[in-house]
């Protein structure tokens, strides 16, 4: 008699697709029954420690009470009901505390689904914007290699082309344009020589860019790299030399992740247009902010048609604002920036450690950030395993294995997680 659980994964296995994954040979999933603060409780009862926060986005831990109410309540009330014509006080008060907490040029917002979407958003924000001044031939785009920004059509045109995953698509994609990627870390004394590449571009194809988009400081999942600020501060002064918007996604970085609300913030920057996604709800739902300037609202409304060219059914869902708007509040309410630092100082303490192992290449840690770097790819089905092994939950990806985990966790959880990371990674170099 099979049970239950195996039952569900094999019906998982042989008809569900789960991310980057073989649909007729997946690596194994675990089954997950339920989930508490910093806990992922599997069937069978094994609990895991995330370091993973779902991909950035449950900052406040799973299933946080106050969160789970507010949600109950808003479903209760109204779940849903279209943007077309009609507002609700979920979106509104949102919007008000994101114009309150963002940049402060930023004074338009528009809601949609998903991360993704929030790209495809701001860059079609970005070329109507050039459009309605009369700039047709404006319509081409410039980032920096190593970034991600989705898996969207417009969104993977500006992936890193070699780390972005998106070969296979790319004679179908626009062709943009790419800087070199930073090189000067975080922490490094500044090179002038970092943004030649970039500034090259911007001078050569200013007449055809209407934006720039990127990856402040930190880069997610094209690589893991945290740049010097000072490249943000030149990029933002050579955008404004040549006239054009520079698009920040803020996706992975924003509310409080990097050891700033926003990483831009480490430049003291501002951009035209904001993306926010991931941690927006806490984790309890998709959904994504586009901010923009009055100034893109203004040009865009006085162009031809007037008006922006999109709407998504479920813009501005009720149940997802209300969770948003009550996660932000949680943020603000905490002592976020030096519980953030606490969080940093202990995942360097328990990851330095892995610098000194032949087979790892860097360990780096930003805000609550961690990663350690190998110099070969993990074998993932085997890594994988191992972690769960550990009482961990860690999902590396290509060299990188890396966490960050919601700002509740405690400094013993911090340390099992690191150790976890230091007896897995050690494992793995020594074998590979
Ligand atoms: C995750 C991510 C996206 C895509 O968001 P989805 O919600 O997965 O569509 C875009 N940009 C960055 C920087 C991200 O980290």
């Amino acid at each position: 008699m099979k049970s239950k659980t195996d039952k569900l994964l094999h019906f998982d296995r042989k008809h569900i697709w789960h991310p980057y994954t073989s649909i007729e040979n997946p690596l194994d999933v675990y089954l997950v029954e339920s989930a508490c603060g910093v806990r992922i409780r599997l069937s069978g009862g094994i609990e895991l420690i995330d370091g993973m926060a779902s991909w950035w986005s449950a900052i406040h831990g799973y299933n946080n009470p106050h969160l789970t109410e507010v949600v109950q309540q808003q479903a209760a009330k109204l779940a849903h009901v279209m943007f077309g014509g009609l507002t609700h006080e979920p979106a509104i008060e949102l919007c008000k505390i994101l114009l309150s907490i963002a940049p402060d040029s930023l004074e338009r917002v528009f809601l949609c689904d998903s991360g993704s979407v929030a790209v495809e958003v701001a860059m079609k924000m970005a070329m109507q914007y050039s459009f309605s001044k009369g700039c047709k031939q404006k319509n081409r785009f410039l980032t920096i290699r190593s970034g991600y920004h989705g898996d969207t059509f417009h969104a993977m045109s500006v992936c890193d082309p070699e780390t972005g995953m998106h070969q296979i698509y790319q004679g179908a994609l626009p062709q943009y344009y790419f800087a070199e990627t930073p090189r000067c870390s975080f922490s490094d004394p500044w090179d002038q020589n970092d943004i030649c590449s970039f500034e090259q571009l911007i001078a050569t194809h200013h007449d055809s860019l209407c934006g720039v988009i990127l990856e402040p400081v930190v880069q997610g999942a094209g690589g893991m790299r945290f740049y010097n600020p000072e490249y943000l501060r030149q990029v933002r002064a050579l955008c404004d030399k040549y006239g054009i918007l520079l698009i920040a996604d803020e996706i992975a970085t924003g509310f409080g992740r990097s050891g700033e609300m926003f990483a831009c913030n480490h430049a003291l920057i501002s951009p035209d247009i904001l993306c926010l996604g991931k941690a927006l709800t806490g984790g309890y739902m998709s959904l994504a902010a586009v901010l923009a300037t009055s100034e893109v609202g203004r040009v865009i409304s006085h162009g031809e048609p007037g008006v922006f060219m999109h709407g998504p059914t479920f813009m501005g869902n009720p149940l997802a604002c209300s969770v948003a708007l009550a996660s932000i509040e949680l943020l603000l309410q905490s002592d976020w920036q030096e519980n953030i630092s606490r969080i940093s100082e202990k995942l360097w303490a328990g990851l330095e450690p892995c610098k000194t192992l032949e087979g790892v290449k860097d360990v780096r840690v930003l805000g609550a950030i961690g990663v350690v770097e190998l110099e070969k790819p993990v074998n993932l089905q085997a890594i994988q395993k191992r972690f769960v092994e550990n009482g961990v939950w860690v999902r590396p990806f290509g060299k990188l294995v890396y966490v960050m985990p919601a700002y509740i966790m405690d400094d013993n959880e911090i340390s099992t997680l690191t150790s976890a990371i230091c007896r897995v990674v050690t494992e793995e170099v020594s074998n590979g």
